[in-house]
């Protein structure tokens, strides 16, 4: 690289020193065919060390993450992600891991993989973990696959073709019970809970599981769980446990004990790993001794002193992933619960449960709360007495934002009429919670017009979701196409054909 010049009549010399200068042509390589050279020099973005600094710090501040407030997404559990564990994923000894290399000279990660999945068989309670699925729902899907090994081989396949769930359930149930080639089939719940005389009326000989959460998304622990898990197995089928966020539970009581066969566990949302804008997740397989050998391959199995990838399991549904998990993650996850311990684990559910009754304490002065009894780690309010004065839950959720805080989940669950999911997790101080109390205490008696044109102090104010979905602009080409403007009475023309 080679600089300019400096002059006394150009900009300070520090800033000239640090635009690189675009070479020419480089000269012909020899044996490089006369087509496939260059013509040009390549073109380097010429700015400053500087400017570039300043850009990607300003587009650093247009985003919001769980280092600058709090993060109260129900379900999703956005809890701090400790600095000490992203140190550790950083070292060249994890970072530059191959996930191919020789088994001789991937001891150490094999090792960590290997207790970690233990921990987190002790933890929920199975006989076995895995940790090769990439995310939560992946883990669900690869749980239906087992649960279809297991049915085949019990010659039960073909009757059983239907998966319960209740109408807490997270999006994602349904969706991999439709993908692994069940029929999803909702059953109502009473006052948040599952009914268990409506369950019990649900299942036959064509049920192949019944998919739950505990704590489930209404923040309410399901207290008849051993009746519903009664009651599944007599009919025959499995018990799948949703363990996406096992932060109300963790080290009190577990899926296994509750009499779960299968389970899925996010560690990007209980165990603090980073978590959102599409970067990697981490999804646990874990089940009992009856569905341990469905179990995708290759298993870390442990002789002697080495630790070696077995692929000699003929009950497996196979490998369902290239390379084995998100090691980093994995790191990450293994580093927060050693920090903790047994002990501290059993803390951070008390901490995540005593931080949700306070905020649903104090929130409940403000909203109405559908489900009474103290709850989990989440609870619902409903945004539906806010409609008395034209404004709706989707306004509050963006009126939120101005305050410096992100807003809850909104419309889910969709058993509560303009829902709110709020989830604080243990993280969180009493002082931080109390700030975000104000801060929704504000937004709510905000006049109907500021509530209706918020987000104000935003880079990104309120977002034409309609125009978002119909004309996405996900490639910087799409920029340079404007979609067309909405008809005069607001209604959007059709969407363009499909891009080939
Ligand atoms: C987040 C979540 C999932 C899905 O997990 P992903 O990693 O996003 O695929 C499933 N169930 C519940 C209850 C969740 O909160």
């Amino acid at each position: 690289m080679s600089f300019r010049q400096a002059r006394w009549d150009e900009p300070p010399i520090w800033e000239l020193a640090s635009v690189p200068e675009s070479p020419a042509a480089p000269p012909p390589v020899p044996g490089v065919p006369e087509r496939l050279r260059r013509k040009r020099g390549v073109r380097w973005p010429e700015l400053s060390e500087l400017e570039v600094v300043r850009h990607y710090t300003r587009l650093s501040q247009m985003n919001f993450g769980i280092d600058t407030s709090i993060y109260p997404l129900g379900s999703c559990t956005m809890k701090y992600n400790p600095k000490v564990s992203e140190l550790l994923a950083r070292r060249p000894g994890a970072a530059a891991l191959h996930p191919y290399q020789p088994e001789a000279t991937a001891q150490g990660a094999m090792e960590l993989i290997w207790r970690l999945e233990r921990a987190l068989a002790k933890i929920t309670g199975m006989a076995e973990a895995s940790l090769q699925p990439a995310a939560g729902a992946h883990g669900e899907y690869a749980a239906l696959l087992m649960v279809r090994r297991h049915l085949a081989e019990r010659g039960e396949l073909e009757r059983r073709t239907e998966v319960l769930l209740p109408d807490t359930a997270h999006g994602t149930n349904p969706a991999s019970a439709q993908m692994a080639g069940f029929t999803a089939r909702e059953i109502p719940s009473t006052n948040g809970c599952v009914d268990l005389a409506q369950l019990r009326a649900a299942l036959s000989d064509r049920t192949a599981c019944f998919m739950l959460t505990n704590p489930n998304t209404a923040g309410l622990f399901e207290s008849e769980i051993l009746e519903i898990a009664e009651a599944v197995h007599s009919a025959g089928a499995l018990l799948y446990y949703d363990g996406a966020n096992l932060n109300a539970i963790l080290g009190i009581t577990s899926p296994g004990r509750m009499g779960f066969d299968v389970a899925h566990l996010n560690l990007h949302k209980t165990f603090a790993t980073p978590h959102g804008g599409g970067g990697p997740g981490a999804g646990v397989l874990a089940a009992s001794e009856r569905l341990a050998p469905y179990l995708p391959i290759p298993r870390v199995v442990r002789r002697g002193r080495k630790y070696r990838w077995e692929y000699d399991r003929p009950k497996s549904i196979g490998k369902i992933k290239t390379g084995y998990g998100n090691f980093g993650l994995d790191l990450r996850a293994y580093a927060f619960l050693l920090a903790h311990g047994e002990e501290g684990l059993r803390h951070v559910a008390r901490r995540a449960v005593l931080n949700s009754n306070y905020l649903a304490h104090r929130l409940s002065a403000e909203l109405d709360r559908p489900f009474r009894p103290l709850v989990k780690h989440e609870f619902v309010l409903s945004g539906a007495r806010l409609r008395e004065r034209g404004v709706r839950t989707l306004d509050l959720a963006k009126r939120l934002l101005d305050e410096g805080v992100h807003a809850p989940t909104v419309y889910f669950p969709t058993i509560v009429e303009e829902s709110l999911m709020i989830e604080p997790p243990e993280t969180e101080s009493r002082r931080e919670l109390d700030r975000f109390a104000e801060a929704f205490e504000r937004a709510i008696r905000d006049t109907p017009e500021a509530l209706h044109r918020a987000p104000q102090n935003l880079a990104v104010l309120r977002v034409d979701e309609v125009r978002a979905a119909r004309y996405p602009r996900l490639s910087w080409k799409d920029l340079r196409e404007t979609a067309p403007p909405p008809a005069p009475d607001g209604s959007m023309p059709p969407s363009p054909p499909p891009k080939p």
